[in-house]
């Protein structure tokens, strides 16, 4: 959805034309083994080995050294879920969960064809019967006040079809290379309902306005992170390269 809101030429690259990106990003080579590792650490195994495992997927010496200052970060997080896990009755924890919803947003099967609205959250927890807490990870430097509005709305819709026994739901941006866990504020079952579904639902609507356009091409920051900007007309127009420190998964 944000993809098509945010560049429809992008959108039919990856998605219609499903055409393979000519060039993986560092920054996305990075922010997935970043993943990878803080996966395998909330599912038990120890910090410097997940580290070392989701390393192996990296060569380029630049990456590297970047993936070693990140994960310095897995064994805190990690520590302070197991924190947050003693101090609360967690029911369950879900690590790199994938959760779909029919168009009249009850569940289904993330590759079902009745599958309308997609997303996967990194981790998730169900604790104190009633509470859910999401939690996303960020490779990418921390920009105070950096609005993911859309994301953080579409992952609540998607976990309040998903667990429905959740009253209260909270959502947690994880900067991995602050070690910095920034928290929404609480949102109520009613409220997603109410307020966030019909907003989330405008917000498809208006994603398949942009694609039905057709492939146009829509410039500006984010082409400099865009996979198939060789590809892309608009994008050799303005295009110099940078070099990022950061993603944007
Ligand atoms: S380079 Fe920019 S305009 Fe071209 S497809 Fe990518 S994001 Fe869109």
């Amino acid at each position: 959805m944000s993809t098509a809101l945010r560049c429809p030429r992008l959108f039919h690259f990856r998605y219609v034309e499903k055409v393979p990106e000519p060039e993986v990003m560092p920054e996305a080579r990075i922010g997935k083994a970043i993943h990878v590792a803080l996966e395998h650490a909330l599912q038990g195994t120890p910090p410097t080995e997940a580290a070392a495992k989701a390393r192996a997927d990296l060569s380029d010496e630049h990456e590297l050294h970047r993936y070693d200052a990140l994960t310095a970060g897995v064994a805190p997080f990690t520590e302070r879920i197991n924190r947050f896990r003693r101090q609360r009755r967690v029911l369950r924890q879900f690590v790199e969960y994938s959760l779909a919803v029919r168009e009249d947003l009850t569940p289904t099967q993330f590759y079902s064809g009745d599958a309308f609205y997609r997303g996967v959250v990194d981790a998730a927890y169900l604790y104190d019967d009633e509470h859910l807490a999401v939690v996303d990870h960020k490779t990418g430097r921390r920009v105070p006040g950096t609005s993911m509005r859309d994301q953080l709305e579409g992952y609540l819709v998607l976990s309040a079809a998903w667990w429905k026994s959740a009253r209260t739901f909270w959502l947690g941006l994880h900067w991995v290379a602050e070690r910095a866990v920034e928290w929404s504020p609480p949102v109520a079952a009613a409220e997603i309902t109410d307020r966030l579904a019909p907003s989330v639902l405008d917000n498809i609507e208006a994603a398949a306005l942009a694609i039905d356009d057709g492939p146009r091409t829509n410039p500006g920051p984010w082409c400099d992170r865009c996979a198939y900007r060789s590809l892309c007309p608009a994008s050799q127009e303005r295009w110099e390269p940078v070099y990022f420190d950061d993603d944007d998964d």
